[in-house]
This record gives C-alpha cells, sequence and structure tokens, in this order.
C-alpha cells in the first residue's frame, strides 16, 4: 500500500527565464521569486504533483520524487 510520496523540484539555471509560472501554479507554496532567480523555500511541502513541470515552457523545472511504501501487515518483524 502506497504510505505517502514526496518530491524535490529541481532548476536549471540555464533554461529558466524567471518567468514565474511555476510559482503561480504550485497549490503548495514550496516556491519563490528572489530578486532574479526562483528558489525552492519549502520543498518539504512538495507533494510532486508536477504542475509547476507542466507550466514550464521552457523545460527548466523536474521534479524528482520518492514514493514510500508502507509495511504490509504481511511482513515478518524485525529480529534484533
Ligand atoms: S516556469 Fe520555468 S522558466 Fe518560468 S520561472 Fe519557473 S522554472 Fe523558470
Ligand atoms: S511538484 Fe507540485 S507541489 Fe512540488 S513544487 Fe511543483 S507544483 Fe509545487
Amino acid at each position: 500500500m502506497q504510505d505517502s510520496s514526496h518530491g524535490q523540484p529541481h532548476i536549471s539555471a540555464r533554461r529558466c527565464r524567471v518567468c514565474g509560472r511555476c510559482i503561480d501554479a504550485c497549490p503548495r507554496g514550496v516556491l519563490e521569486l528572489d530578486e532574479d532567480r526562483i528558489c525552492i523555500i519549502h520543498p518539504e511541502l512538495c507533494d510532486a504533483c508536477l504542475a509547476c513541470e507542466e507550466a514550464c515552457e521552457q523545460a527548466a523545472i523536474e521534479v524528482s520524487f520518492a514514493i514510500v511504501w508502507a509495511r504490509s501487515v504481511a511482513d515478518p518483524p524485525d529480529r534484533d
């Protein structure tokens, strides 16, 4: 059973045009404009929804994500 997933956005400074579309698209306030660059201010809030990736016309933001699987009740207990 899937327990949770979380993401980590990565931004290519070379490709980014600092248009802010990813900030507007993010429903969780992960990204913020800081002078002339996009900053990831709350990476812990990212749930890997990929809205920022889809909003970016420069393909400058990419979200890697991890899926954490809950232990099955059928798993044997750890032995010390
Ligand atoms: S949408 Fe893309 S190009 Fe625009 S600020 Fe975000 S990463 Fe940069
Ligand atoms: S994947 Fe979703 S929650 Fe994470 S930074 Fe992008 S828009 Fe925000």
